[in-house]
């Protein structure tokens, strides 16, 4: 049998990272499981996106993150999310998936992985949002050139693409696509670009549209994604076909319900999947097993990011160490 941990940590995100430094610091007998690379989810973010966020308030565990702008890219993040593993040595297991969180009836969780299987005190799940798209259901959604994820815009060069939403992503991804030569139109519910886009980048988008550069259609609703073309119902309820090679749908990402249900934490649906715990020791409706990061939110995935959900390590590990007396 495995020895006890004191704490399973399920996510090498920044937050997960954050837990793991704070266990660390207090002499925890600890383990992050990761299912893919350090910092998944941002290794998975566009290559050239910009944080919202200055480089301090990415940091974690007080190690300074340096870097020449005042805010970082994505390989700044990487570079500064890596070497924070590297220098604080944290113990990771990458590419190793959490299945499920039991509790047995000696209180100690068992935890199954793709690997193996371990014993822990107690679970903090730091698993965040970006696993999971947040699906249109239209027909065609399941062609081949429809994407929820952006990586770069050279594949659209010299192409009609169809980009759902009016958020940073959508918007991003709009700007960059025009600039580098394809020809983004964009679809938004809304009467208007996102609240929440950039502010250094909104006025950018809104020119654009005024000046007919990125299409757009305002207060419209797709219809269906053919293998070349896309049908709309516009602002005046006309049903418009627009020739197309690519739909970007960057309708946003959603936390991993289900594996938060199979674990026994309850989500409050009539309250967009929040789940049940207490703000203040991040600590679930079950004993001894921990929410951190963007997965606290639901489907309010703007809610949390990085900048103010660092605190959560260190609210867990003060309750954790309440317990342990
Ligand atoms: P994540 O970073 O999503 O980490 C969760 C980890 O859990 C992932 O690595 C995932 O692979 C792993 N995981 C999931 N399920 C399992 C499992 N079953 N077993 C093992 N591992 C699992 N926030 C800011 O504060 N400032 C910004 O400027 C900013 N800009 C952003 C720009 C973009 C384009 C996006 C998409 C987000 C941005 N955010 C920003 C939000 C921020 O990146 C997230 O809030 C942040 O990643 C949350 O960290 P986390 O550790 O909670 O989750």
């Amino acid at each position: 049998m495995n020895s006890i941990l004191d704490i399973l940590i399920i996510g090498a995100g920044p937050i997960g990272l954050a837990c793991g430094i704070e266990a660390q610091k207090n002499g925890l007998d600890y383990l992050i499981v990761e299912k893919g690379a350090l910092v998944n989810s941002l290794y998975h973010y566009p290559l050239f996106m910009t944080f919202f966020s200055t480089a301090d308030r990415l940091e974690i565990g007080n190690i300074p993150f340096m870097c020449l702008a005042p805010k970082p890219g994505r390989q700044e993040a990487l570079e500064y999310y890596r070497s924070v593993a590297r220098n604080k040595e944290l113990n990771i297991n990458l590419y190793e998936k959490v299945e499920e969180v039991n509790k047995q009836n000696d209180g100690i969780f068992s935890v199954v992985t793709s690997k193996k299987i371990y014993r822990a005190k107690n679970v903090i799940v730091a698993t965040g949002f970006y696993d999971i798209p947040i699906y249109m259901n239209v027909p065609g959604e399941d062609l081949p050139k429809v994407h929820h994820y952006y990586k770069e815009a050279h594949p659209y060069v010299g192409q009609k693409v169809l980009i759902i939403g009016a958020n940073n992503s959508a918007v991003d991804a709009a700007l960059e696509i025009w600039r580098k030569g394809g020809e983004p139109t964009m679809l938004i519910r809304g009467s208007e670009i996102g609240e929440r886009v950039k502010y250094w980048v909104k006025p950018d988008i809104e020119n654009r549209i005024k000046e007919g550069s990125v299409k757009a259609y305002f207060k419209s609703q797709l219809l269906e994604i053919k293998e070349d073309a896309i049908v709309l119902k516009d602002a005046d309820g006309n049903i418009v076909t627009l020739e197309n090679d690519f739909v970007l749908a960057m309708t946003g990402y959603r936390p991993n319900f289900d594996m938060l249900k199979k674990f026994g934490i309850h989500l409050n649906e009539a309250d967009d999947f929040v789940p049940s715990y207490n703000d203040d020791t991040m600590e679930t409706n079950v004993d001894g097993l921990f929410l951190a990061g963007v997965v606290c939110g639901g489907m309010n995935t703007h809610k949390w990011f990085i900048e103010n959900s660092r605190v959560h390590a260190e609210k867990i590990l003060k309750r954790i160490l309440e317990k342990k007396g």
